[in-house]
């Protein structure tokens, strides 16, 4: 059922070698119970890691799934290794790495091997349920980041930027007359033009900053340790990028542009109070022409104070 790679070592016989099989029965049943209590990936292995140190002394396991790029590590890196591929039939479900300063025994391998058949099914939930909960953050169209994962972005950065005094700048970006796109050259287009330019958008912004789509043909931009004068210079640059895309439609180029709204962190903002300032801004843009960024007037001010 559970089929065991070992790079480094075959075993023989595991019957003789194992060093006290009831400990190991009575530890097998616990973790098994223990590990119906999670889906969370790294509580799962973390349970499991410390059930195994009970049994014997492992420094660190390495999680990897390269497949889906998941890379997880408990405890710490160490000299010697024992590595096992999880796979039954169909499922494939990544290698654990356990790491060492010393290198395994025999009866030690033979031990983790055992508690290793108590992970399967464990460990296929957990991946599953992990898929489902990035599936559910994840905007099917443009690939980005949706509304509910911008919800749980926005308490993290709000968190950081308030604790350690740090600038955070929030950019709203709409497509300008994006029903004339969709009325001139169908729906299928228009589905096109914005997964084109949520591809823009992330290759335009830094690596840092965090695109999301926030619904229909808007776009919400948060870009963290960033002031308002960074973000003005993002911007632009998001904006004059957007201008110079252009899709072919039967025989005609299509071009596209965007207004945005742009606003900047104060002390003891919160984040309806700074998202409403960049959609105010937005607003303006739009007002005033589209194809142009706006920024919250409040933000305007507080920075002329602090030049003064
Ligand atoms: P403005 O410049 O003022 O932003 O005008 P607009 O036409 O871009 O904005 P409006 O809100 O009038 O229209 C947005 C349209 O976007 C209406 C809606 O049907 C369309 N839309 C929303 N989501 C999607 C989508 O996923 N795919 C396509 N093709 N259209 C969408
Ligand atoms: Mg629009
Ligand atoms: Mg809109």
């Amino acid at each position: 059922m559970v089929k065991l790679a070992s790079q480094t070592h075959t075993l023989s016989d595991k019957k003789t070698l194992l060093a006290d099989r009831s400990q190991l029965n009575e530890l097998r049943f616990a973790l098994s119970t223990t590990l119906q209590s999670t889906l969370e990936l790294d509580t799962t292995l973390r349970l499991f890691f410390d059930h195994l140190n009970q049994l014997l002394r492992c420094d660190g396991l390495i999680y990897r799934y390269d497949d889906k790029g998941i890379e997880l590590q408990i405890g710490t890196e160490a000299r010697h290794g024992a590595n096992y591929r999880i796979s039954a039939q169909h499922d494939e479900l990544g290698s654990l790495d356990f790491r060492r300063s010393q290198p395994f025994a025999e009866t030690e391998l033979a031990t983790i091997e055992m508690l290793i058949g108590t992970l399967f099914y464990p460990l296929r939930n957990a991946l599953k349920y992990r898929e489902a909960v990035e599936g559910s953050l994840m905007d099917s169209l443009s690939g980005l980041p949706n509304r509910a994962a911008l919800d749980l972005a926005v308490t993290r950065e709000l968190k950081l930027a308030q604790r350690h005094s740090k600038p955070l700048s929030l950019m709203v970006v709409d497509i300008d007359h994006f029903k004339r796109i969709n009325d001139t050259y169908g729906h299928l287009t228009g589905d096109a033009v914005i997964r084109d330019v949520a591809q823009c958008l992330r290759n335009t912004v830094r690596e840092t900053d965090q695109v999301f789509r926030f619904g229909g043909e808007e776009f919400v931009i948060l870009l963290s340790e960033t002031e308002l004068n960074c973000a003005k210079a993002s911007a632009e640059r998001v904006r004059q990028t957007i201008q110079t895309l252009s899709f072919a439609q039967n025989a005609r180029e299509l071009q596209c542009s965007v207004s945005v709204g742009l606003a900047s962190l104060s002390m003891g903002d919160t984040f309806d109070a700074l998202f409403e300032r960049a959609d105010k801004a937005l607003y303006e843009a739009k007002r005033n022409g589209r194809n142009q960024i706006q920024y919250a007037v409040e933000d305007i001010k507080q920075e002329i104070k602090k030049i003064a």
